[in-house]
């Protein structure tokens, strides 16, 4: 069977099936074959490796992975494409199709399944409404897996790879850069996909760290200095932090561990790195 990367085929598919494009679920298809062998050779895929695939719509992808890898597991929400998966994929046994939401479903289990002895490799074309959340959701339940590779907003792909004192630089930097390398593969313009996105898309390879590149006594208190750093904007990184009601300190107690790391009391979340967002958290937590 031709690929459904061909557009021809995939017009025929949602043809044949009278399938209709649910807006609500990000559902825009790959229709460039170009594009998908650059995936898969920035993810490296190799037989050896299980895949999790999130959101295999109506199955483009998910055949370029049945052909690289030992094993893929794709998780989609939408009933309506399970028998057009079912179809399309129909020549791959070592494709498992999983209908279910993937913020719902027990990824750990599900993971130690398909790959018990090896860390997974995420590979999706994300949709983009819920990009953040499936991100930070396999990093912070710390599933084992080596690299997400995948498709998202380009904007949102400029925001997870840069650095202090630029616009985009936030807690979705600091957050992706705390648990990943960042790099991004190539851009893809809006022609690539069946409809159309509003928006430029990127792909981006976040390659797991084994040990995040900074310690801090309390990760969790590093991180909601970070969220409340950049709620505010505008503001300082004391009046930020002072006004979260999820984060104890006064904004004195934040003013005086500022000056004894050496930082200007008046500085905001964006112009500080990881590292010292690390020490910020250390020195307010001994107080
Ligand atoms: N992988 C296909 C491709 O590249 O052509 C489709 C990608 S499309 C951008 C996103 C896919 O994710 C859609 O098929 C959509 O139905 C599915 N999806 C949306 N929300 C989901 C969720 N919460 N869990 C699993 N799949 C989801």
């Amino acid at each position: 069977m031709e690929k459904l990367s061909n557009p021809q085929i995939t017009i025929e598919t949602i043809k044949k099936y009278g399938f209709d494009f649910q807006k609500k679920y990000g559902q825009n298809f790959l229709i460039d074959g170009r594009v998908l062998e650059k995936i898969m050779d920035a993810a490296e895929i190799t037989k050896e490796d299980s895949v999790l695939e999130i959101g295999p719509g109506i199955g483009t992808m998910t055949q370029y992975l049945a052909e690289r890898a030992g094993r893929v597991a794709a998780v989609e929400i939408d009933p309506k494409l399970i028998p057009i998966l079912t179809d399309t994929l129909s020549e791959y046994p070592n494709v498992t199709i999983i209908q279910g939401d993937i913020l719902k479903l027990d990824l750990k289990a599900l993971v130690s399944e398909i790959s018990p002895d090896r860390p997974v490799k995420v590979v999706a074309n994300l949709p983009y409404y819920i990009t953040t959340p499936i991100i930070m959701g396999l990093f912070e339940q710390h599933i084992p897996l080596d690299n997400i590779t995948v498709m998202v907003q380009k904007e949102v792909a400029d925001r997870m790879q840069v650095g202090p004192g630029t616009k985009d630089y936030g807690a979705l930097s600091l957050a992706v850069q705390y648990y990943a390398k960042p790099y991004i593969v190539a851009n893809v313009p809006p022609n690539c996909f069946i409809p159309r996105p509003n928006v430029a898309s990127a792909v981006i390879r976040l390659t797991r760290y084994p040990a995040p590149p900074v310690t801090v006594k309390n990760e969790k208190l590093m991180f909601q200095l970070i969220r409340a750093s950049f709620n505010q904007r505008r503001k300082t990184l004391v009046n930020g932090i002072g006004n979260a009601p999820e984060v104890p300190f006064t904004k004195e107690e934040t003013t005086q561990a500022l000056i004894r790391l050496g930082l200007p009391s008046t500085v905001r979340g964006e112009a500080l790195t990881l590292e010292e967002f690390a020490r910020l958290s250390d020195e307010l937590e001994q107080g």
